[in-house]
């Protein structure tokens, strides 16, 4: 049983029925579904969550679809991780990672967010389904679409790493390669969702895309045990995970699922695209848009379009939000990789980093309990740590040759 109750426009309030739309009509102010939590007051429990199927749909009632999913079926319960090693590491005492580096079926958090979109896309008629995107977005819409029968167009900047490229192309998507930052593939994209009568996930349907995000918070408390972290560390790119991890939490404490804790909200960005971090370390609200210039592609968006609400969100829970360069992301990375064997791509080499820094600022507390996202995998963005790894040494199919090496590794 779906509770949604209407779209309402963030800025004004105005609530429209349940449509294929984003803006409101008055104020032009971003549109997001909410929701008649009365109705599940004492309904959802935690026993009738714990005895459902692990993916992401155990918690369809506060998702956006009204039926059974169609779509992504088997998306999401990704492990959150026990980081005692990292936790050595950097000095602190209590440490997970949400590991979406291994979400089903493309490795990054964005299968959550297409499988709500494509099921509503299914349930609002549509057969063609498409989107502008940074990487990730473009393959998650691609095999998603694949498997339920949709045909897809992909729009993306066409310099991603060659990962991205191939992690879409594969599923037989029609992949648009735009001459321009995604700022303009999003721009371009505007104008051919409001011609072209297809579901752009992040521009049209973007409101129900959008909450796809809030398993990934609802997954985080269940498995901490039907708690809060009292800190959790997000990567930003439009902002819009940011807050709907925030809003999970709050569900979850309105629905008396858990207690409050009082979480902290931080968001991690790369500092050659770094607008959100930027207006919360300035203090101010007002967002910048910047040219974007990282290795963090992922998280390139020079004008992100939930940035507003992403600040809001850190500085009314009392958070605060970082950048790192590109040396600090590729170092996070091999942190990662070399304390607790998770190879995460750049965006998660952004938040690890950004967390470090947070750390050392005394930001984040240390005797506080931490959720660090790792939002993709290392397998897409292999171009960032080519140079970072040790090579193969190649010897001949010899023992006296390995045994010469090992004497020189001094294990002999
Ligand atoms: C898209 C993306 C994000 C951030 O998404 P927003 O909700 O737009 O802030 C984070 N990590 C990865 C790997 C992504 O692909
Ligand atoms: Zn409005």
């Amino acid at each position: 049983m779906s509770i949604v109750r209407a779209l309402k426009c963030r800025e004004c309030g105005q609530e429209y029925p349940i449509e294929p739309t984003h803006v409101c009509e008055f104020c032009f102010g971003p549109l997001e579904v909410v929701y008649d939590y009365d109705k599940l007051q004492g309904k959802l429990t935690r026993e009738l969550i714990a005895s459902r199927p692990q993916t992401m749909w155990r918690y369809k009632e506060l998702l956006p679809v009204d039926g059974d999913p169609t779509v992504g079926a088997q998306n999401g319960f990704t492990p959150l991780v026990r980081a005692r090693n990292l936790e050595k590491a950097l000095g602190v005492s209590e440490l997970y990672i949400k590991n979406d580096s291994v979400c089903y079926p493309t490795l990054s958090f964005k299968d959550r967010v297409v499988s709500v979109a494509l099921s509503k896309a299914v349930e609002f008629g549509f057969t063609t389904v498409a989107c502008a995107s940074t990487g990730n977005l473009a393959g998650s819409v691609a095999a998603n679409a694949a498997a339920a029968g949709l045909a897809s167009y992909v729009f993306i900047p066409h310099d991603l790493e060659q990962g991205k490229i191939l992690g879409a192309g594969i599923f037989g998507t029609k992949i648009i390669g735009i001459k321009g930052a995604y700022d303009d593939v999003n721009r371009l994209c505007s104008e051919v969702a409001g011609k072209y009568g297809w579901a752009f996930v992040n521009v049209n349907v973007r409101p129900f895309y959008a909450e796809g995000s809030k398993s990934l918070g609802y997954e985080m408390m269940e498995q901490l045990g039907w708690r809060a972290p009292k800190q959790v560390v997000v990567p930003m790119a439009s902002g819009s995970l940011c807050t709907k991890i925030d809003k999970s939490i709050k569900e979850f404490v309105k629905l008396g699922l858990i207690e409050d804790a009082g979480t902290r909200m931080f968001g991690a960005q790369a500092t050659g695209c770094s607008p959100i971090s930027r207006s919360v370390k300035e203090q101010t609200d007002l967002i910048h848009p910047v040219k974007a210039d990282t290795i963090a592609k992922s998280l390139a968006i020079g004008n992100p379009a939930d940035g507003f609400y992403a600040n809001r969100v850190i500085r009314d829970s009392g958070g605060w939000a970082e950048d790192v360069s590109d040396a600090e992301v590729v170092a996070a990375m091999k942190l990662l990789a070399e304390t607790e064997g998770i190879f995460t791509e750049t965006a998660g080499g952004v938040t690890l980093g950004v967390t470090k820094k947070l750390i050392a600022q005394g930001k984040l507390n240390r005797d506080e309990s931490i959720v660090v996202c790792v939002t993709g995998n290392g397998l897409k963005t292999q171009e960032a740590v080519l140079e970072a790894i040790t090579p193969p040494r190649i010897i001949e199919a010899n023992l006296k040759d390995f045994d010469q090496l090992a004497a020189a590794d001094g294990v002999a």
